[in-house]
């Protein structure tokens, strides 16, 4: 996935690119278990021995998932964090 972005360090608009594009398609599928998951929520309080911990578990994993998938896109020149453009103002 590509960004338009604004890099400070080359003082030009710029294709922002991720670093570790696959890792973070894997982290949106994980994600979209969460919204299964509490969609499922009634089947997992039923189950306490197995489903219920493994719910839990599975949200431990959940920072370092939301962690990739609000990383800023890099400059693919100097690889410096990008801001994102600023939208034109009307007059
Ligand atoms: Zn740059």
């Amino acid at each position: 996935m590509q960004r338009y972005a604004h890099c400070q360090r080359c003082e030009a608009d710029v294709v922002g690119v991720y670093r570790h594009p696959r890792i973070r398609t894997l982290a949106w599928v994980y994600a979209g278990f969460g919204v299964i998951g509490v969609a499922a929520f009634p089947f997992f309080a039923w189950d306490y021995v197995i489903s219920l911990p493994g719910y839990m578990v599975y949200f431990l994993g959940f920072a370092q998932v939301l962690a990739i998938l609000r990383e800023k896109p890099t400059c693919p020149d100097c690889g410096a964090i990008t801001e994102p453009l600023r939208p034109v103002k009307a007059r």
